[in-house]
């Protein structure tokens, strides 16, 4: 495995050290101050569409065995990191299809990329995707999800309710997961675009949360949503098969890592507050605050390495479903290791709730969450290890 980051990505990380300084930092600190996601008007996504930023991977070329990434995974990977150690939540606020490509890209016909895609290549003004799973009664448990389908003629009717969705009230469309038949589990699963307008298309709500408040967490309902049968992605000659939850697993398999890069960053950012703090406060002369330092930065390293394993593997098509799991299981607790410690070690500094660890503190937590907790991944690997079949997601 070749550690070296190419000469593109090396690039793209200046960008973001220094986008990251002058803009990603202040933008969060203020989000998390008025306690609200940053306006979808407001001037930094301009600033970040007229730069370039947030515009679709694909090229307009059919992905090569309908890989949910395109392009270099492990580049991708570094500039997440290096966006995440800015502040995690304004880089999910990013303009682009966000979690609604992969399924695109690895499940979508060549006429879907293109209606939905298309408008991300050059974007004349800042726009979402969004991705929803997620409902009130199923999270973990992906293949309890209860939103329905129907076929009615050249439509389907959608009913539901979803959760926590990413960026969904501004986003442009929104990759919704459903069920045409609860009782037949993942196998029922259908993904569907569902466009912004579309009625019965409503209810959206912003979640209140602990901390990356710079993004919106959004629920939504469905109700007799009719969508266009040409936005059910990949047709339905792609759900034969349990293809459906395959489609599901696949872009997990390429946002896990890259989840786990976002925690290395949010790590690697507590850290350095945290030996900058001990230095001011002239701990650094015990050996215990060293060593724990040390300890920290030797485990996000260590993180740091699974994440990049499991891009390379996604890079060089092998299959990587054990080392996405991995990075995921293991990055959030070492990033929490790091917001942890800083915490301990700003005692009453930290308590007042003014100091840049305890906001990191807080954003660190929903890494262990997203995308599969932790638990669920170890789950997952435990039984890959002794030869059970998967389950849950
Ligand atoms: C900040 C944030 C952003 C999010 N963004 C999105 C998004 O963009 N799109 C989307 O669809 N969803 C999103 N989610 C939802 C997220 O994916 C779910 O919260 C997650 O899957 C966990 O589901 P849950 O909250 O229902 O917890 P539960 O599934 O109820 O789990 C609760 C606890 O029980 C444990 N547990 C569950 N099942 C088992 C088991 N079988 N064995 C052992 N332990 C188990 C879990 O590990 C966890 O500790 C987001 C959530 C957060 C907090």
């Amino acid at each position: 495995m070749d550690l070296r980051p190419d000469d593109a990505t090396r690039e793209r990380l200046a960008q973001a050290r220094t986008l990251g300084r002058e803009l990603i930092r202040p933008v969060g600190l203020e989000a998390d101050r008025l306690g609200r996601p940053t306006p979808p008007d407001h001037p930094f996504f301009e600033q970040l569409v007229r730069l370039g930023l947030g515009r679709t991977r694909w090229t307009g070329e059919p992905p090569k065995k309908r890989a949910a990434v395109v392009g270099n995974a492990r580049g991708m990977l570094c500039v997440a990191e290096e966006l995440s150690y800015w502040d995690r939540g304004v880089a999910v606020s990013f303009p682009g299809p966000g979690l609604g490509e992969p399924p695109l890209l690895s499940m979508g016909t060549d006429e879907q990329r293109e209606r939905f895609l298309t408008p991300f290549r050059g974007s004349d003004r800042p726009r979402w995707g969004s991705f929803a799973m997620t409902e009130p009664g199923a999270g973990s448990d992906v293949a309890g999800i209860r939103a329905s389908a129907r076929r009615d003629g050249d439509t389907w009717i959608l009913d539901g309710d979803k959760s926590f969705a990413a960026n969904a009230s501004r986003a442009d469309w929104i990759v919704v997961w459903v069920t045409v038949d609860a009782s037949l589990g993942r196998e029922g699963h259908r993904a569907f675009v569902v466009e912004q307008g579309t009625p019965g298309l409503g209810g959206f709500h912003v979640e209140r949360k602990m901390g990356l408040k710079a993004y919106e967490s959004t629920s939504f309902t469905l109700r007799e949503c009719r969508v266009p049968a040409a936005n059910l992605i990949g047709g339905e000659e792609h759900y034969a098969r349990r293809a459906g939850f395959k489609g599901a697993m696949q872009s997990f398999n390429a946002t896990r890592p890259t989840i786990a890069a976002m925690a290395v960053g949010i790590g690697r950012s507590a850290l350095d507050e945290a030996a900058a703090f001990a230095r001011e406060a002239g701990v650094l002369r015990d050996v215990r605050v060293r060593d724990r330092l040390e300890r920290v930065r030797r485990r996000l390293r260590v993180a740091r390495l699974l994440c990049w394993r499991a891009a390379w593997l996604a890079d060089h098509r092998q299959p990587n479903v054990m080392e996405a799991s991995m990075s995921k299981a293991f990055a959030p607790t070492a990033a929490f290791e790091a917001a942890s410690l800083g915490m301990e070690l700003l005692g009453m500094e930290g308590g007042r709730g003014d100091h840049l660890i305890e906001k990191l503190f807080r954003d660190v937590k929903a890494m262990d969450i997203v995308e599969g907790t932790g638990q669920i991944q170890r789950l997952l690997m435990a039984r890959k290890l002794v030869g059970l079949p998967r389950d849950p997601a």
